[in-house]
């Protein structure tokens, strides 16, 4: 355990310094441990898609990467350290951080614990500032992350955390919506997409009481989505196969990273049904308002979910038994992992192992 000085807190991360680089290490100082900050040592970082769209800075339009940019916003660690009016954490408890790290807390949404749309713009973990507007932030591809108490989750597993990462960003982001749009027993929901998000939604409503299709590109899949507790697999490449289920989903959660067409999925919908987007494919799409007209059907995003929200997500996957697949690599093979991912071939989230136990 290295302590924080007055100065600051020195970090070991990993950097991308441009779209096409490679990860390498990269020292940063974060601030000093405040009055209401933990310093968390980072054991395990997840690889979400949304890490690989900003170190390619394919988001450039709507949000530019920064580099350097250490990503990594599924963070779980130990606290090693407190400030003095902390009351949520002790030294030693587990911690997690996912998507941001601060927000006005004045706004109508902070009020009501919907803190990712803070009307100041919450401080995101990484590709963000600190709410100073000034101090860039680094992400979870490192050893250390300092975070006001309010904003880090309280994490009840013990050993292995590797599978918890996950929960921090695909975990809410698939539980909000799932939980929002009333999924529950009696009610078919349909997952677009096995990858990260995708396994965590399948994990999560079924847990819910659904009954869960997978939609797959992917026919090797099978298998690892019925292990996963899915009720049904349906492999997408041909049109055919959807047909027969025309009109028959409550919702269907759309999980998908690359450009597809959404309206095949939206006639799969029966009446009242809701199709939401969570992927964030890089170029629009195109909607007939027929589409939606018939069968009142509703087309809506999601985008993951306050802390109040990501904390109950915890402990209802605490509960249930929920934690993420993963696969466990050095910080050495981030390329491979984003390669691998970007090709589908996820099972189902990489998280990086930080060294910190
Ligand atoms: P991921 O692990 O790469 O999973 C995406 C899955 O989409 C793939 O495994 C694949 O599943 C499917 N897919 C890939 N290419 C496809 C194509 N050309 N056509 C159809 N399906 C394709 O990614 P992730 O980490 O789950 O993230 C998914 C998306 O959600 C990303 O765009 C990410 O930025 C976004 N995201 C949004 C939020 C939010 O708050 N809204 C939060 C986190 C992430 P199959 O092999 O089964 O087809
Ligand atoms: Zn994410």
């Amino acid at each position: 355990m290295i302590a924080a000085e007055s100065t600051g807190t020195a970090t070991k991360g990993f950097a991308t310094h441009s779209p096409d680089a490679k990860f390498e290490p990269f020292e940063f100082t974060r601030r000093a441990v405040g009055p209401h900050d933990i310093l968390i040592d980072i054991e395990y970082a997840g690889i979400c898609h949304s890490d690989i769209h900003q170190a390619k800075n394919e988001w450039k339009d709507s949000m530019p990467t920064s580099y350097p940019l250490v990503p990594g916003h599924e963070i779980v660690g130990r606290v090693s350290q407190i400030g003095g009016e902390v009351t949520k954490f002790k030294v030693g408890d587990i911690a997690g951080i996912g998507c941001f790290i601060d927000s006005c807390r004045e706004c109508a949404s902070c009020k009501s614990g919907q803190e990712q749309f803070c009307v100041k713009q919450a401080a995101y973990t990484y590709n963000g500032t600190e709410m100073d507007r000034v101090t860039k932030t680094y992400g979870g591809y490192s050893n250390k992350y300092v975070i006001d108490e309010n904003y880090a989750l309280k994490v009840k597993a013990e050993g292995d955390l590797s599978g918890v990462a996950p929960l921090m960003c695909a975990g809410i982001t698939t539980y909000s919506p799932l939980k929002r749009f009333n999924v529950g027993p009696g009610k078919k929901v349909g997952i677009v997409g096995l990858g990260g998000l995708g396994h965590m939604g399948v994990k999560i409503a079924k847990a819910m009481g659904a009954e869960v299709t997978i939609f797959s590109t992917s026919p090797s899949k099978e298998a690892d989505a019925k292990a996963l507790g899915a009720d049904h697999f349906v492999v997408t490449k041909d049109p055919a196969n959807l047909a027969p289920l025309t009109g028959t989903f409550n919702m269907i959660l759309d999980t998908v990273s690359a450009d597809h067409d959404v309206n095949p999925y939206l006639n799969l919908l029966g009446l009242n049904g809701a199709m939401v987007v969570v992927g964030v494919p890089p170029s629009p799409n195109t909607i007939h308002a027929l589409s939606l007209i018939f069968g009142n059907k509703t087309l809506s995003g999601s985008l993951i979910g306050g802390i109040p929200e990501t904390q109950e997500m915890l402990d209802f996957c605490a509960e249930h038994n929920i934690t993420s697949d993963v696969e466990v690599i050095d910080p050495s093979r981030i390329e491979e992992a984003y390669d691998r991912t970007v090709k589908a071939d996820v099972r189902y989230r990489f998280v990086i192992d930080m060294g910190a136990d």
